[in-house]
């Protein structure tokens, strides 16, 4: 590994400890009632190395700087930046820090949460030579001990932390890029299936849409859970209280193939009380979902699904699907 790439990583190390000492010191206390009032631990935030970073904004780059990195290596590690005059400054300032660790152990990036309804609520680390926003995944050091073949994919940091801490070990985040290839494959690595759990609203959902045939061309099965009661996992489990594992749980079993979850989608948008609206979902459903199936069994069964609902003979939706083929 090059010279700077460990100094970065030895940066974001010192970064994720003075974080966290400044959370349990005095100055970190608005951090602290934050996370308290988020219904966090001490041992939560001890485990998933949460911290505080100073609303001085130097804070951490006096720290580093004592500790001899040079300008260069701090500005590579994207930890500080430079005002106009040329002086550095922190760049997280009263925000709540999520350390985000390599599959290896080693702290490259971080999340920082604003404690108010301001804008941006969330900031992350760039890229940087030890660290590619395409292929980070939060809390995947954890996963990867889980001893399950499945990850469940949520939205957010305090996604997973709600997660983890209701048992399901096997979470991870995708930290609101779109879903890439690259970490498609890493989470094939540890995983064979992978639940995709994203916030409820608009925003979540069409993001299920897109992550589905990112992750089925990685060869990973894909389920879909929509959580009720709430917009995220983590309000989920809040609104639940100590019903919230088991409830989840349930979901988990119930939760739908990838297939399910597209022509529920599409059942939400006709209505099937009227001749019109099971013809329009039909044929819908045939030609965006049903023909695009790449396994005959899955082809035949879903088929049959869709042409009981619309009240049609299953071989209706067959034949259309083969003249669809033939078109391509
Ligand atoms: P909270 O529960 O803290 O309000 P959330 O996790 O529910 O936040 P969402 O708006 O659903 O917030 O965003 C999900 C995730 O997307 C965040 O955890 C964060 O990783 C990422 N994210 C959200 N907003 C931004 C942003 N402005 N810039 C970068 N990443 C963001
Ligand atoms: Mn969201
Ligand atoms: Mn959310
Ligand atoms: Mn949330």
């Amino acid at each position: 590994m090059s010279k700077l790439r460990m100094r970065i990583l030895e940066i974001n190390r010192e970064s994720g400890r003075f974080f966290y000492k400044t959370l349990i010191s005095p100055e970190g206390e608005p951090g602290l009632s934050y996370f308290k009032g988020r219904g966090l631990d001490p041992g939560t935030i001890k485990h998933f190395g949460l911290g505080y970073a100073p609303e001085s904004g130097f804070g951490l780059v006096n720290h580093l700087r004592k500790l001899g990195y040079t300008k260069e290596e701090l500005l590579q590690s994207d930890m500080v930046r430079t005002s106009k005059k040329g002086n550095l400054y922190d760049r997280y300032r009263g925000r709540v820090m999520f350390p985000i660790f390599d599959l290896r152990g080693n702290v490259t990036a971080f999340g920082g949460r604003i404690l108010t309804d301001e804008k941006p609520k969330y900031i992350n680390t760039s890229d940087t030579p030890v660290y590619h926003k395409s292929s980070g995944l939060f809390a995947m050091n954890l996963a990867k001990n889980s001893e399950s073949r499945q990850l469940i994919l949520a939205e957010g940091y305090m996604d997973v932390i709600a997660l983890h801490r209701a048992g399901f070990t096997n979470a991870i985040a995708s930290l609101g890029t779109s879903l890439t290839e690259e970490q498609a494959r890493i989470m094939k690595r540890y995983a064979d299936e992978v639940v995709i759990c994203y916030d409820s609203d608009d925003a979540g959902q069409r993001a299920t849409q897109r992550a589905i045939p990112i992750l089925k061309a990685a060869g990973l099965r894909v389920k879909v859970i929509t959580v009720p009661g709430g917009k995220d996992p983590d309000e989920f489990m809040k609104n639940y209280g100590k019903d919230g594992p088991i409830r989840f749980r349930q979901l988990l079993e119930k939760g739908g193939t990838d297939v399910e979850y597209r022509l529920q989608k599409l059942r939400d948008q006709f209505d099937l009380d009227t001749d019109e609206g099971r013809v329009r979902y039909l044929s819908e459903a045939t030609r965006t979902v049903i023909a695009k199936l790449r396994n005959p069994m899955e082809q035949e069964v879903y088929a049959g699904r869709v042409a009981q609902e619309a009240g049609v003979d299953k071989d209706r939706v067959l034949e259309t699907v083969e003249r669809l083929s033939k078109q391509e």
